[in-house]
């Protein structure tokens, strides 16, 4: 198929086409669903750009809505797959991704498919595969960790999150915006900030800016550690009260009777105890997984 000529005139992301596709398809939107539909196309040029796709590469969409971004997806990737909750939205995208034959659509909610058959099934010629995606914003960080946690082979991904998430995940230690999330992200990916995006880019509008970011993949984490299930309980531990020491909230998480224990733990790991969890690095929550371990104290 000469791509080119799909190109040229069959952009779904302008507000006229959207427009037309809904009101032909009497669909009406699910605020509940996260549904904001993509109507700039210099965004998701952006998108396109960053995800860094090509004739021999995968890519896997959440929530593709009327296909604004499968769309370009199936114009830029080999292979695309879709996975879509709303089932009104299926026979939609059905239409208006006819022409294309390297789409496969999922019926299905994210959080609940096992997406590995995926690699098997769609993705097995393809060099790599990226997560490129308008996420929805109720459920972005459980989509994200989803990704991330179940370990996924994909090289990066590349999503359009609320401004204020983004900045989170690519956040350093000190200032407000650092946190489980950041340390989640950062420890399986290398954030990149690629763009803030207006509310005026989608229809209907959000209440807020939005921003896509993108995570590179690493090959293997920036630091060791023994357990990641342990690492991470004691990520959750020193931030459960952000206004709190990081001694108190290990002392809240392990027990008033183990606070004297706990100040030492934190001396070994070189930590001052008056310090808040905002304020360490990667390497430190893992010096602190290790004390702690070495301790005895968690197992
Ligand atoms: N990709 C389209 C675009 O950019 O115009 C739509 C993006 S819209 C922000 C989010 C989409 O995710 C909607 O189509 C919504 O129905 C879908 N969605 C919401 N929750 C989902 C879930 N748990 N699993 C799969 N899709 C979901």
């Amino acid at each position: 198929m000469d791509k080119s000529v799909v190109r040229s005139g069959a952009d779904i992301a302008t507000p006229s086409r959207t427009k037309e596709i809904i009101r032909r398809h009497g669909f009406t939107f699910r605020k509940s669903l996260g549904q904001n539909f993509l109507i700039d196309k210099n965004i998701l040029d952006k998108i396109i750009a960053a995800a860094d796709l090509g004739p021999t590469k995968g890519a896997l969409e959440i929530g593709p809505g009327i296909g604004a971004l499968t769309e370009r997806l199936a114009q830029e990737a080999g292979q695309v797959a879709a996975v879509e909750i709303d089932d009104r939205l299926i026979p939609i995208l059905r239409d208006v991704l006819a022409i294309y034959d390297n789409v496969t659509l999922l019926h299905a909610d994210v959080l609940k498919a096992d997406l590995r058959p995926l690699w098997n099934e769609r993705f097995a010629e393809c060099e790599s595969v990226s997560v490129v995606a308008n996420l929805p914003y109720y459920v972005t960080t459980p989509i994200v960790m989803k990704l991330l946690e179940d370990k996924l082979p994909v090289e990066s991904i590349v999503v359009m999150v609320q401004k204020e998430v983004a900045e989170r995940m690519a956040a350093a230690p000190g200032g407000k915006e650092y946190g489980a999330l950041s340390i989640a992200v950062q420890y399986y990916c290398e954030p990149e900030y690629v763009c803030t995006v207006p509310p005026g880019s989608f229809i209907p509008a959000p209440n807020v800016e939005s921003a896509v970011i993108r995570l590179k993949r690493r090959s293997k984490p920036p630091v060791e550690v023994a357990s990641e299930e342990r690492f991470f309980r004691i990520v959750h531990a020193a931030f459960a009260q952000r206004r709190k020491t990081l001694h108190n909230n290990l002392t809240a998480f392990f027990g008033k009777d183990r606070k004297a224990e706990l100040a030492e733990v934190l001396s070994a790991a070189g930590i001052a105890p008056e310090r808040r969890g905002e304020t360490l690095s990667l390497a430190e929550f893992a010096r602190l997984e290790g004390a702690l371990a070495e301790a005895g104290l968690v197992k």
